[in-house]
C-alpha cells in the first residue's frame, strides 16, 4: 500500500515499476531497489514510490556453486545423524522395556513360589 502524496489515499499497484542498482561497496554488497510509478486511483496524481528493497553480493560463481554444494551436503548428512539418533534412543527404549519385562517374570516366579508354599 502507497499512500498518495495528495490526497492520502492508498494506492495498491504501480502502474510501471523498474529496479534501480546501488554502486556495490567495498565487500561487493549493493543494494536493489524497486521503483514504482503510481497513478492515485481517486485523484489521478502520478508519483513514485520505492516498493521493494534487498541487499546482493557480487560473489564468485564458482564459489558460490561450491558452497551450496556443501550446504546440501551438510544438510544430508545432518538428517542421516538425526534418523541415528533417533535408532539409537528407540534401541535405548527397547533395552529398558525388555529388562523391566524380565523383571515382572522374575518377580511372578517368586510370587508363583511363595504362593506353593501355602497351599
Ligand atoms: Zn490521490
Amino acid at each position: 500500500m502507497v499512500q498518495c502524496p495528495e490526497c492520502k489515499t492508498d494506492n495498491k499497484k504501480p502502474s510501471r515499476t523498474w529496479k534501480i542498482l546501488d554502486e556495490p561497496n567495498r565487500f561487493g554488497v549493493f543494494n536493489e531497489r524497486g521503483v514504482g510509478i503510481f497513478q492515485c486511483f481517486r485523484c489521478g496524481t502520478t508519483f513514485p514510490s520505492v516498493v521493494g528493497n534487498r541487499q546482493l553480493a557480487i560473489v564468485d560463481a564458482n564459489k558460490y556453486a561450491q558452497l551450496n554444494k556443501r550446504i546440501t551436503a551438510l544438510i544430508d548428512e545432518n538428517t542421516k545423524l538425526k534418523e541415528e539418533v533417533d535408532v539409537v534412543s528407540l534401541q535405548a527404549k527397547v533395552d529398558a522395556l525388555e529388562r523391566e519385562v524380565s523383571a515382572l517374570i522374575n518377580e511372578k516366579k517368586e510370587l508363583h513360589t511363595k504362593l506353593s508354599r501355602y497351599r
